[in-house]
């Protein structure tokens, strides 16, 4: 090999280099491990508008179809190299690059990769299926040997197109067609032979077919005819004045400058200076081969899926081309698309557009005024709830507002003080959750809660106490209004409660009465000590005064001198009596103290009630008589026993007795009577003595009370008679009562339980010790009369 020659192999090693790096993988679903394999021959090289957005189309299709796939691009070039040398060239660099691999599927885009496959693709690929695309001029003829080949075929829409230009552009004379002389150019040079003769012969048109782009050289002798002629660009970026492609940028300048409008077959060239045309979209035509791919790549055998020979396209239109060869777009066919559409705009009259102003500015004001007035209500408004809110936290009583859930709405300082909610949000909290929160006063508010319910029911306002205590602190007391805010159906909205502090007012109030009770006590303590000493005191200075008589005449004893016996006795019986007025008292005194302390016992024995009342009552029987007085005894049973102490029995019923005839007069009576209540026995001691009135009736059972208070009274008592005899009858388990009125004697009605002690026998009054045989003990109870 000479010089020359191996300079020539190496700058093909180089070429062939170049065309290997030029090829790479473009596409790897990144998600995926790449299930399929599919190669792309592309006939071109990258950035050629056609063949990249037929690749896109592809693209799309697959992923819709859900495959996994990996995806390789081999560009081919042949725009830039072409001839037989190159394509096998092509060959023997493929041969070694894809000696080891194996695609599921090739697509090829235009001619020259799908002559290509037709030729070596048994021998670079064997058992590959081939999906065609973008092949112009397709026979079937083609796919002879080639079972595993489909594919779409690229139908250009170039009798389409011309019919709408002539349609469009009435006065053509001339159309220039702008054709390439590469394989595809000539194979479109073959169609318009085909198709030009119907249009010479029917419209007397004039064909130029050029492989340069005359636009710009000829552009003075084009404009003379600019009127009578159009353009049709089919391939070949070629200029006149330059053997290179033509770039896109060239391309604008040239066609933008054209005085005649172009029609192209592809929608790539739209945007560029071009009118428009039926339009084929290297993308959709691109989807059609990826579906028919992704049939394919599922296992569908290419031999069994027709060949797709109607290519898609669309009526599509550059609107400032339109409008630079005034083509109105009412004369574009039905359903076209143009691109480019200016924004419309009026004319709008300026007295309109005065009017509007003129309103919008009043509008304005009107709002601005609106708003400032609303500024100055909503101040006022913050002002006055300022003032109110002032106003409510400077009350010292509670105010709480809850709606009509019972939550709470509003309130004020001394409510969260009273309470002690400062830590807590206490807005929109119902009481219990509240208090539970801050752990003060639950039991209160639980129970207070029902006066709520209570009060939302009601339309009126409602007042009642509420007490609160907390763990060792004093209780609280509120004094607490309940107002419902009702609504206009007399619902109830919303529950005002006031609360005031009434703590100190109630243990105020209290104390108070406690004073005067500790007062009225003191002055009963008091008349009854004064009262007491004097009922001592005299029975003392009767005593004394009696003493000193006998005294006197045991001093002046003389045999010889007579001395009255009666006198005598006159005056130790006045030293008896009184005595025993002493020892009543005394008695009483004791008795009371030790009921009060407790210490009073009962000895509770069987008896015949009715037995034990009529005894005594004979026997004090003469003693009334002597005081001008009858007792009748009377009973509607003869025999009723009860356990009772026969001793204190006594002492009531002497005690009430002697009140009968120390408060009636002489010549009056008293009754005593036994009646049988079945469970109870009711015994009677009523008298037709002065009475008592009914104002005094209350308080006569008091200790200490007497209605006649003067120390000048008619009658001697110390006032605890009728309070022992309470006291004695309570211990029984009995009552009594008064029945009387001023001037209309006096009925004292006792009730006794019936009431046995078991295994007991039955003991009879006359058998019990100090029993009323003895004339002393009716001395003593009856000591007060005299
Ligand atoms: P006193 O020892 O003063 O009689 P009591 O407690 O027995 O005390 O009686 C209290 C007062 O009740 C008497 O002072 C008298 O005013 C009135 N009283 C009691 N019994 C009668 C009665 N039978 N008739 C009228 N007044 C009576």
């Amino acid at each position: 090999m000479n010089f020359r020659g191996k300079i020539i192999k190496l700058f093909f090693f180089i070429f062939l280099a170049c065309i290997f790096f030029n090829s790479h993988v473009v596409f790897a679903n990144t998600n995926e491990k790449p299930e399929k394999k599919i190669l792309i021959l592309n006939s071109y090289h990258k950035d050629v508008k056609w063949s990249d957005d037929i690749i896109d189309g592809i693209k799309s299709s697959l992923k819709a179809s859900d495959i996994k796939f990996d995806l390789h691009v081999e560009y081919m070039d042949t725009k830039n190299f072409y001839g037989e040398t190159y394509i096998k060239s092509l060959y023997e660099m493929y041969k070694s690059k894809y000696k080891t691999s194996k695609f599921d599927s090739i697509i090829s885009t235009d001619n020259a990769a799908f002559d290509f496959l037709r030729e070596y693709s048994k021998d670079l690929f064997p058992n590959t299926p081939v999906v065609f695309c973008g092949v112009n001029y397709f026979k079937d003829s083609m796919l002879q040997n080639n079972s595993l080949f489909t594919g779409v075929v690229e139908n250009i829409p170039i009798k389409e197109t011309l019919d709408l230009a002539l349609n469009l552009n009435k006065n053509t004379k001339n159309i220039i067609i702008i054709v390439s002389n590469s394989d595809t150019g000539k194979a479109t040079r073959n169609a318009l032979n085909d198709i030009l003769p119907y249009y010479v012969k029917n419209f007397n048109i004039n064909f130029t077919i050029t492989e340069k782009f005359p636009l710009v050289t000829d552009n003075e002798e084009l404009e003379q005819h600019s009127k009578d002629t159009i353009a049709l660009l089919l391939s070949g970026y070629t200029t006149n004045y330059q053997d290179n492609i033509m770039t896109e940028k060239d391309g604008d300048i040239i066609l933008n400058d054209s005085p005649i409008p172009v029609y192209v077959c592809w929608d790539f060239l739209l945007n560029h200076g071009v009118i428009g045309g039926k339009l084929l979209s290297g993308k959709s035509h691109g989807e059609v081969a990826g579906l028919l791919a992704s049939r394919v790549l599922m296992g569908i055998q290419p031999s069994s899926i027709p060949v797709v020979k109607n290519s898609e396209s669309q009526y599509i239109f550059d609107y400032k081309q339109l409008a630079k060869y005034s083509i109105k777009s009412t004369s574009l066919p039905n359903n076209s698309v143009i691109n480019n559409l200016p924004i419309k705009s009026y004319t709008i009259p300026t007295q309109l557009i005065w009017f509007f102003v003129i309103l919008i500015i009043t509008l304005l004001s009107f709002l601005i005024l609106n708003i400032s007035e609303r500024r100055e209500a909503k101040a006022a408004l913050i002002e006055s709830e300022d003032r109110l809110r002032t106003l409510i936290n400077t009350f010292p009583a509670l105010i709480c507002l809850k709606d009509s859930k019972g939550r709470w709405v509003e309130t004020n300082k001394a409510a969260i003080e009273f309470f002690n909610l400062h830590p807590i949000l206490w807005k929109g909290k119902t009481d219990k959750e509240l208090l539970e929160l801050n752990n003060v006063y639950i039991d209160g508010i639980l129970k207070y809660q029902n006066f709520d319910n209570l009060a939302y029911k009601k339309t009126k306002v409602t007042k009642h106490t509420e007490m609160f205590k907390k763990d060792n602190e004093e209780e609280k007391i509120l004094e607490i209004i309940k107002m419902p805010i009702i609504d206009s159906k007399n619902n109830s909205k919303s529950l005002l409660v006031i609360g005031q502090d009434i703590t100190g007012l109630v243990k105020a109030q209290e104390n108070k009465r406690l004073l005067n009770e500790l007062v009225a006590y003191e002055n009963l303590r008091t008349e009854f000590f004064a009262n007491l000493s004097h009922e001592l005191r005299t029975p003392l200075n009767v005593i004394l005064s009696a003493l000193q008589y006998v005294e006197l005449i045991h001093e002046n004893y003389d045999e010889h001198q007579h001395y009255s016996l009666d006198s005598y006795k006159k005056y130790t019986s006045i030293m008896k009596q009184n005595s025993y007025r002493l020892v009543r008292i005394v008695n009483n005194l004791i008795d009371i103290t030790k009921i009060d302390s407790g210490y009073f016992e009962l000895n509770l024995e069987n008896y015949n009630i009715v037995e034990v009342i009529e005894e005594i009552s004979l026997s004090v029987a003469s003693y009334a008589e002597t005081n001008g007085l009858s007792i009748l005894f009377d009973t509607d049973v003869e025999e009723k026993i009860i356990a009772c102490d026969a001793n204190i029995i006594e002492r009531i019923m002497l005690n009430l007795i002697s009140n009968a005839i120390k408060f009636t007069d002489s010549g009056g009576q008293i009754s005593i009577n036994v009646y049988d209540l079945s469970d109870a026995i009711q015994i009677s001691i009523k008298d037709t003595g002065i009475g008592i009135a009914e104002d005094k009736q209350a308080s006569i059972f008091e200790r200490f009370v007497q209605v006649d208070k003067s120390l000048s009274r008619n009658r001697e008592g110390s006032g605890i008679g009728l309070s022992l005899v309470k006291s004695l009858v309570e211990l029984h388990g009995g009552t009594i009562e008064l029945v009387s009125g001023l001037n209309k004697g006096s009925n004292f009605i006792i009730s006794l339980p019936v009431y046995v002690i078991p295994n007991k026998d039955i003991k009879l009054y006359s058998d019990t010790v100090n029993h009323l045989s003895s004339e002393e003990k009716i001395n003593i109870e009856f000591s007060d009369i005299y």
